[in-house]
């Protein structure tokens, strides 16, 4: 029970994305953005190791994406899952070690807005993340002091925020294409009922791409070999090409870039960008259709298509939604926003707060789950579908097998995830191994996987003869990560300083300047060390109106020069 003398927890809802993250809470009935120290909705996720060796997370940091290429890393989601570690400075991390200081930085401007303790929230993640993935996302939000009380399918999100507007909406596709994943989802809103019936994806697939694309064929242009050009070079160039990326739909663009003493020169409009882009948006088009004949519907079907993600904003990508589809997709919420409103509105929905009590929410396994068994004579490594791809959830589903031989008495359960007929070709999960008392007779056994509203997989197995039960879910940890690995990511980040949230504001307009400096040239260059040497003044004044006054002016003339 509630101790009434406690606060409420809040009811938080984070979308942790690839290029963005958000944190929204529901209050008196609705869903609202929480801003960070900068007052804006948006932290970017990107982290950086200061020269002092503390954490700066946000604006600032990915500021220092250009300057400090080596102390500063973006887009580890995408990497989240996997043993990969990111070296900054002297120092290396994991994607969940990175993504749980982003948290962090969220939960602290949650608790400066609402001025009580946080402690909980939903998060979002892509409705195509694995087990893994997920299980690595719970670890980041318990390494940030978060407990989770639901991971929710991004799209799904989004469908929750839109559930609560458009009431008109029936059949409905979603379109999620963030900084690094793609998503499609069909579900029906009957409210208060709102059911998933099919979600596909790509994890690896995402606006970041569009950047690399164009990074790719202008180096190409020019002539140069990437190995060849610095860390910090690169760095700038890719920030300039992401930043053409976002103006292509205002018209032409002009980029000029500056290395080894030349200045090279590119020029690109929307149908060039488009012919470079081909082989991406190709690849957004087999999820559509996937999740479109599992939900057994034609694209004439659909009340309506809805657009979430930064990265369809891109006129490219509106285009080839708008032909593949015959209609304009609508586009009435904003979609960087939508998907922490969504979370937001889910974690009411699960308090049973206001408004939202009614609404019941069915998702779906978006993934086909088995394990690895004989086929025919012989045959090893064939994939034995248990829970198949668009199962509502939460399943429970069973399976009979049989040992192979009499007088056995180990068998090897080896989990995978994936829509194709050899286990080689799909997704390992884990294995584990069970023992048992031989007999004479080939034994059955039921293999019984439980899928739940988190999107986490649990597996049974139970002996028919003796009835012997294996209660051995596959993964006893919630990570995947053995004890010690998880120690050391507490005792790591224990350590670590992080930069104070209210000297976030000077910190990232210093950050701000460093790379205006380094991205400008002659005069302009000049004022900004003028400008950068004044700041510095003022800050040592100390006086916090005119420390504002200034920090102000110099934002606004960046913002004016592009920079
Ligand atoms: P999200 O993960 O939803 O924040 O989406 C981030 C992605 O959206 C990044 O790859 C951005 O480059 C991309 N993006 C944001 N705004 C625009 C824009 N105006 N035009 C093109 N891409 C954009």
């Amino acid at each position: 029970m509630q101790d009434a003398s406690l606060p409420r927890p809040a009811l938080l809802g984070i979308d942790l994305g690839t290029t963005n993250s958000l944190i929204a809470v529901w209050r008196e009935g609705r869903a609202e953005l929480i801003p960070n120290a900068l007052g804006d909705a948006l932290t970017p996720s990107v982290v950086s190791l200061d020269e002092d060796d503390t954490i700066l997370v946000g604006k600032a940091a990915r500021a220092r994406l250009t300057t400090h290429p080596e102390r500063t890393a973006a887009a580890f989601k995408r990497f989240m899952g996997s043993d990969r570690q990111i070296q900054l400075g002297s120092r290396q991390f994991s994607p969940e070690e990175l993504s749980a200081l982003v948290l962090g930085s969220l939960r602290q401007d949650a608790e400066a807005f609402l001025g009580q303790a946080v402690t909980e929230a939903v998060i979002s993640v892509p409705a195509y993340f694995s087990d893994e993935q997920r299980k690595r996302t719970l670890f980041a939000a318990e390494l940030a002091g978060l407990s989770v009380t639901r991971l929710i399918n991004e799209p799904t999100a989004a469908a929750m925020a839109y559930g609560l507007h458009e009431q008109k909406f029936e059949r409905t596709l979603i379109f999620d294409l963030g900084g690094g994943t793609f998503d499609v989802t069909v579900l029906e809103y009957a409210l208060p009922l709102i059911e998933v019936h099919a979600s596909t994806g790509d994890n690896f697939l995402g606006g970041e791409d569009f950047t690399a694309a164009l990074l790719q064929a202008c180096l190409k242009h020019w002539q140069l070999t990437p190995s060849t050009i610095d860390a910090q070079a690169m760095a700038s160039l890719g920030d300039a090409l992401e930043q053409l990326k976002c103006k292509l739909g205002e018209g032409a663009q002009q980029l000029s870039w500056r290395y080894a003493e030349q200045t090279f020169e590119w020029e690109l409009d929307e149908a060039a960008a488009v012919k470079i882009w081909e082989p991406l948006l190709a690849r957004l088009r087999a999820p559509i259709e996937q999740a479109l004949r599992d939900a057994r519907l034609k694209p004439r079907d659909l009340d309506s298509l809805v657009l979430v993600g930064g990265a369809t904003r891109m006129p490219a990508v509106q285009q080839m939604v708008a032909t593949l589809f015959g209609r304009l997709p609508y586009r009435h919420l904003d979609p960087d926003t939508i998907v922490a409103l969504g979370a937001a509105t889910q974690a009411a929905c699960k308090a049973r707060d206001g408004a939202v009590e009614e609404l019941i929410l069915t998702d779906v396994c978006p993934y086909t789950l088995g394990i690895s068994t004989n086929r025919g004579e012989g045959v090893s490594g064939a994939f034995s579908p248990i829970i198949e791809r668009n199962t509502v959830i939460p399943t429970s589903r069973v399976q009979r097998y049989s040992t192979t031989f009499a007088q056995q008495t180990e068998i090897r359960i080896a989990v995978y995830q994936g829509e194709r007929p050899w286990v080689r070709d799909n997704i390992f999960i884990d294995s584990f191994d069970i023992q048992f008392t031989p007999s004479e007779q080939l034994q059955s056994l039921d293999v019984r996987f439980s899928y739940d509203i988190n999107g986490l997989l649990e597996v049974d197995v139970t002996l028919l003869e003796t009835g012997e039960r294996y209660g051995h879910s596959i993964d006893r940890s919630p990570t995947g990560l053995d004890e010690q690995a998880r120690r050391d990511s507490h005792a790591r980040l224990a350590t670590l300083k992080v930069h104070p949230r209210d000297a976030l504001p000077n910190r990232t307009l210093l950050a701000r300047l460093e790379r205006a400096w380094m991205q400008s040239l002659g005069d302009e260059r000049a004022r900004i060390a003028e400008w950068m040497d004044t700041f510095n003044t003022v800050l040592a004044g100390q006086q916090a109106s005119e420390i504002a006054s200034h920090r102000s002016a110099l934002n606004d003339a960046l913002d004016q020069m592009r920079l």
